[in-house]
């Protein structure tokens, strides 16, 4: 690795190749990042049960946090007082925080939009706060995260006019919030909207290309469309960004969504789903994901995935994990997130090896033909919620 360069701390390294598929290095302030790489989701300055060390042991580079939650509780200010967000959660590797737009619609409460940004209530206490691009910068500037994304809307995929809208104000919104942004040891990334739409996707990235980010994310997928849509729209979009910055998948990160997104040259993933269905005794392993709680496990002796080097299956039964689950018990929530997060980041390994040595199309191939995807149900599920939502009308 190069020393890092004071005026260019953020150097995306492409070290191979395979087709569209990329393995390289991100430098930050923090600590290099390997690509492609899973970003663990710690919403509250946290990554659910575990600690820092476990992280790193778990060969973690980069967690994202989230700014509408740390907006609303402990504040920004809280925060920056107590030495920024590394210091504050005793993390010291790279953080990446979201702009707080996705969740300003998907849990705030009597949002509008304008022109200028959105004026929402906390789903907390009912406080009344008010997001514009300007204000997000000072706020992710405050938290002091590595990769820090601007204010975007995030449109319900497939309503043409309502992703219309959502490119113009967030390519609007991406030049304002270059301009608010000041700290040179942060990258500011430009998110790529346009739902499921080429044309609209073509114009948002030509447009954000032309303002020259360090990096480039592209929002509004994993929200409702279908596999193939995502599929489709990641063909269409990823070609037109800069080689020589990393590309960010925002939100996605099941093993099958990631072979598909890596296999069309994305570098960066974060998703809370590992962390999530690990807590509720959803196990990942090469077969697809099974639940713990199942009666067939009471009685089973083997660790939740033969051959996996996880802290979890070097020690414990299958049985045992479903006792502690059945029983209500803390650790069961700790050993199940362990073992998720080490089976996505072994996941992000064997996809780098693969492509290093020109075989990541049959590695891909390989692993899901024998992956069973089960999240076909959640993500109808999700759908329709998406669809229940109020639109996003402009005052
Ligand atoms: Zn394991």
């Amino acid at each position: 690795m190069r020393p890092m360069n004071e005026k260019q701390p953020f150097v995306y390294e492409l070290h191979a190749q395979d087709g569209a598929a990329r393995r390289g290095v991100f430098t930050t302030p923090h600590g290099p990042i390997a690509m492609p790489a899973f970003a663990p989701v710690g919403t509250q300055a946290t990554v659910k049960t575990l600690t820092p060390d476990e992280l790193h042991s778990l060969d973690v580079d980069i967690i994202l946090s989230n700014t509408y939650h740390l907006h609303l509780r402990p504040g920004e200010d809280i925060i920056a007082e107590l030495g920024g967000l590394h210091q504050f959660m005793a993390w010291d590797g790279p953080i990446l925080t979201d702009s707080g737009g996705f969740q300003v619609f998907s849990l705030a409460h009597k949002r509008s939009l304008d022109e200028d940004g959105i004026t929402f209530r906390s789903h907390i206490d009912g406080s009344r706060h008010r997001f514009t691009p300007e204000a997000v910068i000072r706020i992710e500037e405050l938290l002091g995260a590595d990769i820090i994304m601007p204010l975007d809307i995030c449109p319900t995929p497939d309503n043409r006019r309502e992703v219309e809208r959502a490119v113009e104000l967030t390519n609007a919104w991406a030049v304002r919030a270059k301009q608010a942004h000041s700290r040179a040891d942060q990258a500011l990334f430009g998110i790529v909207q346009g739902g499921i739409f080429p044309d609209l996707r073509r114009q948002a990235a030509e447009f954000l290309t032309a303002l020259d980010f360090p990096g480039y994310a592209i929002g509004g997928l994993s929200v409702g469309e279908t596999k193939e849509e995502m599929y489709a729209t990641l063909s269409a979009v990823v070609p037109l960004l800069p080689a020589d910055k990393p590309r960010y998948l925002m939100g996605v990160g099941t093993p099958e969504d990631i072979l598909e997104a890596v296999a069309r040259g994305v570098d960066l993933f974060d998703c809370v789903l590992p962390t999530r269905v690990a807590r509720n005794g959803g196990l990942l392993t090469r077969e697809g994901r099974i639940n713990i709680r199942n009666a067939r496990f009471a009685r089973d002796p083997n660790p939740i995935e033969p051959g996996c080097t996880c802290y979890t299956c070097q020690r414990f039964s299958r049985a045992y994990l479903r006792h502690l689950f059945k029983a209500g018990e803390i650790l069961g929530l700790r050993l199940a997130t362990i073992h998720n997060i080490h089976f996505m980041e072994q996941l992000m390994k064997d996809i780098r090896t693969a492509i290093q040595e020109g075989r990541f199309y049959q590695f891909k191939d390989e692993f899901l033909s024998r992956y069973r995807i089960s999240d076909q149900e959640a993500r109808h599920k999700n759908k329709l919620a998406y669809r229940q939502r109020r639109g996003l009308q402009v005052r």
